[in-house]
């Protein structure tokens, strides 16, 4: 096979990232970093005009907390979260755009080009916010982010699902315990390609807890057996040496049934042991939280349609407790597939990646025979004869061609509607409810228009408020749920003025649509007058904006290691 074009996938996870890229031989292959290690901490530390990042930040976190970035992902897409370095305040964009840095660095140095061509990975739970800070991140760090993608799909590529002419439906279920976040989603497989059913999970909930727990237990177990009284509560460099240990233990009890560690403080050393079942008895009830919203994915699947799942893919560093298998094998009576977990999603990344390119190239090809024609556009036969010609001259085999034309599809996190009035009280106040227009778990892109009607004589306005919520949506046949206000999180809300001395209840139309990357836009219309209130979002303030751009300089000028 010819050299190909390298194309980085990468993890950005919340406490470890891995980078992969295809090989010459058609394979994903994690690239090691600077250090030789094939996932990197995603830590910044701040060290005056060094962002160190990785291992050494990550050793640094007891000595200077005040300095070291750690689990930025939790707020990818925050407003309100800022990291400050002296009066300096990094947003989440600007804190992963340096360890993005660090990562397609060691990778160029180590394939010895130059890659700005990448994939970042990003939860399926993830929003619009979400997925746009990340690739701004990307950007912010000089890369061309060529797609942010779902996790869980990622990492069901490196697994070997793949779309085949030969599948009508298959579902895989991709169970992700990794250090800060639990994520579990249904991933449908048919000839067309690979597309999210549905996902949940708990976003503060991986194996950064388990490290929390055996913490608690190695300080109780140190004050019973010497004589102190060691507190992690105002010690934070006590809380990070004893949480490095108990990392360091909790992986060594994935492969051995006992372990020893030896915690110092003050003058004092203890040895102590902790056995595998110690533990898994200290943590069942962090596990049972996975399963709980396991089920929570599967009843919503079965609404879906999808009544049983054929394979179950082990993901996250966090998997690798033999606790994970074994209990998933017992409560859902399949066996668990895990394979390098804390590589699978870059690895996919990467194989992803390869497809937009081939992709483009199939793209190129079509565009020779008509302007219009795309790899969505084109009919079987002309994307036939397109393959092969792209197959013959780059020497793909024509299987990595026609896979490449398969697409991975999202669904929509969460679920959008307006506020609607929905009556009067006995007071004569308003009672004001949401219409939901797109539900989660709807896949993406989707278009929904609704008719609304104005609700005075003469109104000279119509506010639409853009609402999110977490409502379902209702199965075939039955009325569309009542949401509760309170239940809901305004987004935006806007003024439609509408044609002078319109009667009540004269129509206005809204449409809701969202794109595969989440991006909403929404349209109200008012029929009479052609008048139209036109909203996208996320957008960006100036304020927010003129602190990016100044803080981007800064960031760019910080030496990374
Ligand atoms: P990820 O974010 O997928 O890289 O997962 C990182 C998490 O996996 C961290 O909490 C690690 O401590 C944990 N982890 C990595 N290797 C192991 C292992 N062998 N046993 C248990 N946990 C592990």
């Amino acid at each position: 096979m010819s050299k190909t074009k390298k194309i980085l996938g990468i993890d950005l996870g919340t406490t470890y990232s891995c980078v992969a890229c295809i090989n010459d031989y058609g394979q994903p292959e994690v690239i090691p970093n600077a250090e030789g290690e094939r996932t990197t901490p995603s830590v910044v530390w701040f060290d005056g005009q060094r962002a160190v990042v990785g291992q050494e930040a990550k050793g640094m976190t007891s000595m200077y907390p005040n300095s070291v970035c750690s689990f930025v992902k939790r707020d990818m897409g925050n407003d309100n979260y800022a990291f400050d370095v002296d009066g300096v305040q990094y947003v989440p964009e600007h804190i992963s755009s340096l360890i993005l840095r660090k990562l397609a660095k060691d990778a160029s140095q180590f394939l010895g080009e130059e890659i700005k061509d990448v994939v970042i990975t990003c939860p399926a739970y993830f929003f619009i916010k979400e997925r746009e800070a990340t690739k701004r991140a990307g950007e912010i760090a000089g890369l061309n982010v060529l797609r942010i993608i779902n996790e869980p799909t990622a990492a069901a590529f490196a697994y070997g699902v793949k779309p085949n002419e030969n599948i009508e439906e298959r579902f895989v279920l991709v169970y992700d315990l990794g250090g800060g976040t639990f994520d579990v989603t249904i991933v449908r497989i048919s000839k067309d390609g690979v597309d999210v059913l549905c996902t949940d999970g708990d976003h503060q909930l991986g194996g950064k807890d388990w490290d929390d727990r055996l913490v608690q237990y190695l300080i109780k177990r140190f004050n019973d057996e010497s004589r102190q009284h060691a507190k992690i509560e105002n010690d934070p460099e006590l809380y990070y040496d004893v949480l490095q240990k108990a990392e360091q233990c909790k992986k060594q009890l994935s492969d051995k049934k006992n372990t020893k560690t030896t915690l110092s403080y003050q003058g004092d050393k203890v040895q102590i042991e902790t056995s595998r079942e110690q533990f898994e008895q200290l943590t069942e009830d962090l596990l049972d939280r996975t399963i709980t919203l396991t089920n929570n994915v599967l009843a919503v699947a079965r609404q879906k349609g999808c009544t049983k799942f054929d394979q179950l893919i082990l993901v996250g560093g966090s998997s690798r407790m033999p606790q994970v298998a074994n209990k998933l094998r017992k409560k859902f009576s399949i066996e668990p597939q895990i394979f390098e977990p804390d590589e699978a999603v870059a690895k996919g990344a990467a194989i992803i990646g390869n497809n937009i390119f081939v992709q483009h190239l199939i793209d190129e090809k079509l565009k020779r025979r008509s302007s219009k024609l795309t790899v969505e556009t084109a009919s079987p036969e002309e994307l036939e004869v397109a393959s092969k010609q792209v197959a013959d001259e780059n020497n793909y085999t024509l299987e990595v061609v026609t896979n490449a034309t398969k697409r991975a599809k999202n669904v929509s996190s969460k679920t959008f509607g307006i506020t609607v009035l929905d009556g009067y009280d006995a007071k004569g106040q308003p009672l004001l409810s949401v219409s939901n227009l797109i539900y989660r778990n709807t896949p993406l892109p989707a278009e929904r228009s609704e008719q609304y009607a104005t609700i005075a004589d003469k109104q000279q306005i119509v506010v639409v408020e853009l609402v999110e919520n977490m409502s379902d949506a209702p199965l075939p046949g039955q009325p569309e749920p009542v949401v509760n206000l309170d239940s809901t999180e305004s987004l935006w809300n806007g003024e439609l003025p509408v044609k002078p001395n319109l009667p009540k209840y004269s129509p206005i139309d809204v449409t809701f649509r969202i794109d595969e990357n989440g991006r909403l836009t929404l349209i109200a219309y008012d029929p009479a007058s052609n008048g139209k209130l036109e909203k996208t979002i996320p957008e960006q303030n100036a304020d927010t904006q003129a602190n990016m751009e100044k803080v981007t300089l800064l960031s760019r000028a910080l030496i990374i290691e």
